[in-house]
């Protein structure tokens, strides 16, 4: 999300990999994952649910070759996208909508309306970032791609926004299909949508779970914990994170309890580093040991720059 997110991107990632193609979780639903990529801001997960009338698409990615994954498994299958779910207004997750919607025009997308106000706030100052880190560039073709890249994102505009505003959770019909939607306020951004299709027992929490760490830049502490403990009341078989590989209820568990767990620490005044540890020994094998050190500096960050301080920022976000 911010500019430290290049660098991270940067220093972790060791290569590129070829492009990611769905693969099957359940009946009737495929996952594409998201991942880090050298020199690169992340693309979050996809998931892509066979609906009777067309595929729904829950979440887009944020580079052109995830959202193209997408475009091609539908040509594929010669059944068009009609519908995208955007769980959050996170670049890595509505990034592809622009591209969904050219090449399925008439695509519904379904989102909740904190977009409207991200535009406004942490969008607009991440707009400013970016045309600084331009300047910096200077002529360098190469240092600017991925800063241009972010901006064409964000000055596609409209066409990331909801044609379906998410404003109550409850059970609706997408594309045929019946779906429970869920609405967390406040908690990993201003409005989460998560959704659970009951025929296979899948979840879909968008990044209320998001491996190897927690993202906060623009999260309720409050609200985040809360919306966890709904997720917990779901009758869930398999959890597909925002990040990460999909997960059971007894790595939920573990990953509910180690996030409360670093939101106590991070109030307490015990070292960065042991909050980390505990973070780390909390999830165990939900993060391997090759991404143990991004984990670490994502919340040697988060704790710095967002958890931490005289008002902190994770506690600001849940006042209206
Ligand atoms: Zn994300």
């Amino acid at each position: 999300m911010l500019r430290k997110l290049f660098a991270i991107a940067c220093l972790c990632a060791t290569s590129a990999s070829a492009a990611a193609q769905p693969q099957s979780i359940a009946p009737h639903t495929y996952l594409l994952r998201g991942g880090f990529e050298a020199g690169r801001q992340p693309d979050g997960n996809s998931v892509i649910l066979l609906a009777p009338d067309g595929l729904i698409v829950v979440d887009s990615g944020r580079h052109p070759g995830h959202a193209q994954a997408i475009v091609d498994f539908a040509n594929r299958r010669d059944q068009p996208v009609v519908a995208i779910i955007n769980t959050h207004w996170h670049l890595d997750h509505i990034g592809g909508n622009p591209r969904l919607r050219s090449a399925f025009p008439g695509v519904q997308v379904h989102a909740s309306d904190a977009l409207a106000g991200a535009m406004q706030g942490f969008l607009a100052r991440y707009r400013e970032q970016l045309e600084q880190l331009l300047r910096e560039a200077g002529d360098d073709v190469g240092k600017r791609a991925p800063f241009e890249a972010e901006l064409a994102i964000l000055d596609a505009g409209p066409a990331l926004a909801p044609d379906h505003v998410v404003s109550v959770a409850g059970e609706r019909s997408v594309a045929g299909l019946s779906l429970r939607i869920g609405l967390a306020k406040r908690a990993a951004t201003e409005g989460d949508v998560w959704l659970y299709d009951p025929a296979t027992r899948v979840l879909v929490a968008g990044d209320l779970v998001t491996l190897p760490a927690p993202f906060f830049d623009t999260a309720c502490g409050s609200g985040w914990v809360s919306a966890l403990a709904a997720l917990e009341d779901v009758p869930f078989e398999t959890l597909v994170p925002g990040h990460g590989a999909p997960m059971g209820r007894a790595a939920f568990g573990r990953y509910r309890a180690a996030f409360v767990q670093l939101l106590d620490c991070a109030a307490s005044d015990v070292e960065p580093k042991a909050c980390a540890d505990g973070w780390l020994a909390g999830v165990g094998e939900l993060v391997p040991a090759s991404e143990q050190p991004l984990a670490r500096m994502l919340l040697d960050y988060y704790l710095d720059q967002v958890l931490r301080g005289d008002q902190p920022a994770v506690q600001k976000a849940c006042e209206a």
